[in-house]
């Protein structure tokens, strides 16, 4: 009963899709997670993760239709979405009706806490602390997925680099959203880059239907979490709303250069430390992490290969590469100080640079059709970071 093809450990947005995966291609599949905490996370979502992973209507919270950029100096730049929205899920119930799905498919449930992986000659084992009866429990596995979140246990354990993944540290706070007003709009998302919000990445408000999400984040560990989420609540009008939640929790900010331990162990998602630089966006990155994971798991259980496990991270590169490339860059030139902040939010007025941005969000791609508005984006960046141009005035 408790042999596998595949333990996955850690049932979140990567944890599951690699679950479910793994069971419609007809594997012994277990999925293991600790449940009982709401994962901290804004829950904003693409079109494309929409699409690619057939994510039903009931599960959006909202549709955002405005992005608003404010910059030091409060300007504000509004960026409407064309050709559809960027979708808010609560991660209560994502989350689990993600792991309902991949039982739907065929995945064994398991609730409980992963403790170590071991190996004897009798194969590899993934030990966990069930929740209900209290007691150790042993799986046997050929292989081992560990999609256990940013700080990854798994990783760890077994994967070169795995405690070494630099974080930010994001906190948020979950509020009573207000009533709509100029400030407060249940269709737009406000980012705001800010340097007394954050130094070092931004601040955020995302409308969730009756709820809001508001935070930001920074790697710097001696910035106040709470009093820059206050004072950001305060300036967007939202101090008096009652709060529901107050939590935290790290966003890495660099993908492992290996994901696998080259024998049974691959990683997915935020454990392998792949998030988007720039944005912090990692819900649509883990979920193809876990479907690249289920894919070199697969391989290499058909071919008997360790090697194969490789597969995971060489298919997320191909895809993605050139988008983290870019947004690595953007948040080196642009996030260091409040000059910078306040240029890169007046580069936003540009309708070629939204327009590129927000296919990169919207649909995972770098747009190829345009060389001459590349060209004059690429040049106005050079004169906005090189101080030539002044910020545009609204
Ligand atoms: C404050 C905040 C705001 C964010 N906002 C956004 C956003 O708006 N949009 C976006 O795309 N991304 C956002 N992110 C990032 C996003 O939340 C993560 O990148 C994403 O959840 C990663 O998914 P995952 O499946 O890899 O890990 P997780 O979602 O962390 O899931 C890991 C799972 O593993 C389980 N687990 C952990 N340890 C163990 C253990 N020892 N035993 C058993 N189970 C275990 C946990 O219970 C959890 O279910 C935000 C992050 C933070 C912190």
């Amino acid at each position: 009963m408790d042999r596998f093809d595949v333990v996955v450990v850690g049932g979140g947005p990567a944890g599951a899709v690699a679950a479910q995966d793994l069971a419609e291609a007809g594997k012994r599949v277990a999925l293991l997670d600790r449940d009982g905490r709401i994962k901290p996370c804004g829950g904003a979502i693409p079109p494309r993760l929409i699409a690619d992973f057939a994510i039903p209507d009931e599960q959006l919270v909202a549709r955002i239709t405005t992005a608003r950029m404010i910059s030091p100096t409060k300007r504000r730049v509004d960026i409407p979405i064309e050709n559809g929205f960027v979708g808010m899920v609560d991660r209560e119930h994502f989350d689990a009706y993600l792991r309902d799905r991949a039982a739907a498919a065929g995945a064994v449930r398991l609730t409980g806490t992963f403790q170590a992986i071991e190996r004897d000659g009798a194969g590899t084992h993934v030990v966990f602390r069930d929740k209900a009866s209290g007691e150790r429990r042993r799986l046997t596995t050929h292989l081992v997925i560990g999609a256990d979140g940013a700080r990854s246990n798994v990783a760890k354990a077994e994967v070169p680099g795995g405690d070494r993944i630099p974080y930010v540290i994001a906190y948020h706070e979950i509020i009573e959203a207000p009533a709509p007003t100029e400030r407060y709009d249940p269709d737009r998302c406000d980012v705001i880059y800010d340097g007394a919000i954050s130094p070092d990445f931004y601040g955020w408000v995302f409308p969730h239907g009756g709820q809001a999400s508001v935070g930001m984040g920074t790697q710097h560990t001696g910035v106040d979490l709470k009093g820059a989420t206050a004072a950001l609540r305060a300036a967007s009008g939202l101090a008096d709303c009652r709060t529901i939640r107050k939590e935290g929790a790290p966003i890495p900010l660099k993908p492992l250069d290996r994901w696998d331990n080259g024998r049974d162990v691959v990683l997915a998602g935020d454990a392998a430390g792949v998030v988007a630089p720039s944005s912090g966006e990692g819900i649509y990155y883990a979920m193809v992490g876990g479907r690249v994971a289920a894919t070199a798991a697969l391989a290499s259980l058909a071919s008997g290969r360790a090697s194969d496990l490789r597969l995971a991270r060489r298919l997320f590169m191909k895809e993605h590469k050139g988008v983290f490339r870019v947004l690595g860059a953007m948040q080196d030139a642009y996030y260091k100080s409040d000059m910078r902040r306040e240029r890169f939010v007046s580069l936003c007025h540009d309708v070629d640079v939204q327009k590129l941005t927000f296919e990169a969000y919207m649909n995972k791609k770098l747009v190829h059709a345009r060389p001459l508005a590349h060209l004059k984006i690429g040049v106005k960046n050079l004169l906005h970071l090189a101080g030539i141009v002044a910020p545009t005035r609204v």
